[in-house]
């Protein structure tokens, strides 16, 4: 198999399973028990928060282990649009992941007044435009780290930076930015962060939401008193362990350059592809994550082509793996402008640490007969 849905779900790292297998096998005990069997898997929990933590330059105590990317940005909203009743307006990107763009549909039904930040052609915002929608009453503003998709790069400092300044709480979705770029919630000035597990290395099914000291807090999930009473039920203990361990993976990774091995590859098959008559990339080439890749492949239908491509054993991926299959062109890339055909003509491509030359080379030695073919049925639009 060779894969290129790094952004869909990353493989376990082996490292990262020897962490958590000894919690599922052995040290098997309740997190909150009082005895020593119990008290060392909290322990555990402990490290992995610290871990977390350090990752995004948080403090240790602002850190809650969740279930994933969903359900750390729900609780932020949850959190941000319940903190003072005067204020019942959000602001979101009209690029946020399902779980942004749907939780601010939900507060929408309940009377908040929603505001989507539009981006340009090139998936990139304009921060003046964001200035100028703050409204009195503007409760939070919701901006991803990195998109998803496209993998460009939205300008956090500096959103911060505005939010503090007009008081109005900031979230931001790092799913696909933590491990791939640096973080640092301080600098940042970010009120809530969410995370996801399944996106470094550590299983699907736990993910980390990032609230400063004294940002308004409400739980989600009510319950027990677990993660000091903001995460109510019982701690998904080997995933927690797991998360810890792919955070310092990703983090060393991170120190050692990875970043820069994944980002000559992925330029090196976009130099081979765009090559290619009627290919071209959707949005900026910088700032982007290193890893990720969105074509627009004139006149074929990208479920085609993926399905193509599958049969040859490579993975990629249209749209967010939480929409693919639809019939409907992805938001993002139609945020950006694009026409109907062209986004759903849109192929991802995001490599990871196990991705090779050898795996590029094959892919762009493939993919030219599968667009010719594709393309045959109108070759008279389409010389190849
Ligand atoms: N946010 C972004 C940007 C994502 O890419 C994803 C996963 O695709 C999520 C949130 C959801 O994370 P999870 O699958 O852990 O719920």
């Amino acid at each position: 198999m060779r894969y290129f849905d790094y952004n869909a779900t990353t493989p376990l790292a082996p490292e990262v399973f020897d962490a958590m297998a000894p919690y599922l096998r052995e040290r098997w005990g309740n997190p909150s028990s009082v005895y020593a069997f119990g008290h060392k898997v909290k322990e555990a929990i402990e490290c992995a928060r610290e871990s977390v933590a350090t990752l995004i330059g948080a403090e240790t105590g602002e850190v809650v282990f969740t279930s994933g990317g969903t359900e750390s940005s729900n609780t932020a909203f949850h959190c941000g649009l319940n903190a003072d009743v005067g204020r019942r307006h959000l602001i979101v990107s009209a690029v946020e992941h399902s779980a942004g763009i749907q939780s601010a549909a939900d507060f929408k039904t309940q009377g908040f007044r929603v505001t989507h930040l539009p981006v340009r052609s090139d998936g990139l915002m304009d921060l003046a435009e964001l200035d100028a929608m703050i409204q009195p009453d503007t409760a939070m503003l919701s901006l991803m780290w990195a998109n998803n998709e496209t993998g460009i790069i939205f300008p956090i400092a500096k959103a911060g930076d505005l939010c503090r300044r007009r008081g109005v709480l900031f979230h931001t979705d790092a799913v696909q930015a933590a491990g791939k770029i640096p973080i640092n919630v301080k600098a940042a000035k970010v009120d809530y962060l969410s995370l996801s597990g399944h996106k470094i290395y550590a299983p699907k099914g736990v993910g980390a939401l990032y609230v400063r000291e004294g940002a308004p807090y409400r739980a989600l999930i009510l319950g027990g008193g677990q993660e000091k009473r903001r995460r109510a039920g019982t701690q998904n203990a080997a995933s927690i362990v797991a998360m810890g361990a792919a955070a310092r993976l990703v983090l060393q990774s991170l120190e050692e350059e990875e970043a820069t091995r994944v980002g000559r590859l992925r330029d090196q098959l976009e130099k081979s592809l765009l090559q290619l008559p009627f290919v071209r990339r959707n949005g900026s080439p910088a700032p982007r994550l290193p890893n990720t890749s969105n074509l627009a492949f004139e006149g074929v239908e990208a479920e085609a082509l993926l399905l193509l491509l599958d049969k040859e054993g490579i993975c990629a991926s249209s749209g967010s793996a939480c929409s693919t299959g639809s019939l409907e062109p992805s938001h993002v890339l139609t945020a950006m402008g694009l026409p109907r055909s062209l986004a759903m003509g849109s192929v991802r491509f995001s490599l990871g640490r196990t991705t090779t030359m050898s795996d590029v080379n094959h892919l762009t030695s493939v993919l030219p007969k599968f667009l010719k073919r594709l393309r045959g049925a109108i070759p008279q639009t389409f010389p190849t």
